[in-house]
């Protein structure tokens, strides 16, 4: 039984635009009901020339605290107040706390990739070597997560060479114990591969059955694991092809899961019971 609105609810949310698609409130809301806490967590849809605004307006609000979705994971970041190291090393806020009426972002994508990758894999990023497609802000978010739990190596395999350029050059000089090179493309793929640990999509190729162009996945070893930040559709080209390798692979929805818990966690200091903000988000899909 979830609890009454009352005076004393503290109110938690989600900004991004659209928003009516997030299945964060449902999963948020459950683990509120879950740890019996005088929460509530409501979507705000704010369209991108309104940020600065509704940033001022959630902190005269006095929320407890919210998450930030695409397109605005960026865009908060001057409005707010600080930065907590996570946020400051990807480049992006996806979970924003208020501190006694200081709004402090933080990113928990990347941790939650990891929880995901030892949840759903049993896969630890120390020692091992990673190719991660993509190098826009979830990309970023995982390498510095990934980097920060000790990754031997890091390739960045991009359609855009000189992103992912930038990319690595920027986590080279923050993560000194882990090597970050960028792919040049397939034929170089064809060398690196067989040399790799785990492959991570975190590109919207796949979201509408693309596979990804430049990856030659049959050369990766038997050994080798397949993750796909995508988590709707379930299973993406991607995914498939692991699976029709024998590959142990994973989608994007353990990742959605644990980033918010780690976000809750920021907010309310409680841990939410294990499992549930998962099953929340398998009944909702
Ligand atoms: P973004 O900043 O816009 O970056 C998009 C990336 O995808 C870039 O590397 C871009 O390459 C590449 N890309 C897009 N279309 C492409 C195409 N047609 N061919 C080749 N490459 C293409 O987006 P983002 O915020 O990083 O999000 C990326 C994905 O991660 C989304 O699908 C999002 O849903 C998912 N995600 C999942 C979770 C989760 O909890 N599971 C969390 C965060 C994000 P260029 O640099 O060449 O443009």
């Amino acid at each position: 039984m979830s609890k009454p609105v009352r005076g004393t609810t503290k109110v938690l949310g989600i900004i991004g635009y659209p928003v009516r698609h997030s299945l964060s409130p449902l999963m948020q809301n459950a683990a509120i009901q879950g740890c019996g806490l005088d929460y509530i967590y409501v979507p705000f849809e704010v369209t991108p020339d309104n940020v600065g605004a509704a940033i001022t307006g959630l902190k005269s609000l006095g929320v407890s605290g919210f998450n930030v979705t695409i397109p605005h994971k960026t865009a908060v970041m001057p409005y707010l107040d600080g930065l907590d190291d996570s946020a400051v090393a990807s480049g992006a806020v996806n979970t924003v706390k208020n501190d006694g009426g200081r709004l402090i972002g933080y990113n928990t994508d990347g941790d939650g990739l990891v929880k995901s990758l030892a949840d759903d894999l049993d896969f630890i990023p120390r020692s091992n070597s990673i190719v991660v497609v993509g190098a826009g802000g979830a990309a970023r978010g995982a390498i510095a997560a990934l980097c920060r739990a000790g990754a031997k190596q890091i390739v960045i395999a991009n359609r855009s060479y000189d992103r992912a350029a930038d990319l690595a050059s920027a986590m080279s000089a923050r993560f000194t114990g882990t090597e970050v090179s960028v792919s040049t493309g397939y034929a170089d793929l064809l060398v690196r591969l067989p040399h790799i640990d785990l492959v991570i999509n975190t590109t919207s190729l796949g979201m509408n059955s693309e596979s990804i162009p430049f990856l030659p996945l049959h050369t990766l070893p038997c050994t080798a694991m397949v993750y796909d930040m995508i988590y709707s559709p379930s299973a993406t080209p991607l995914l498939s092809e692991a699976a029709g390798m024998g590959l142990k692979a994973a989608n994007g929805l353990g990742m959605l899961a644990s980033q918010g818990e780690l976000a809750f966690t920021i907010w309310t200091g409680e841990i939410p019971p294990s499992g549930l903000m998962r099953s929340a988000l398998d009944a909702g899909l």
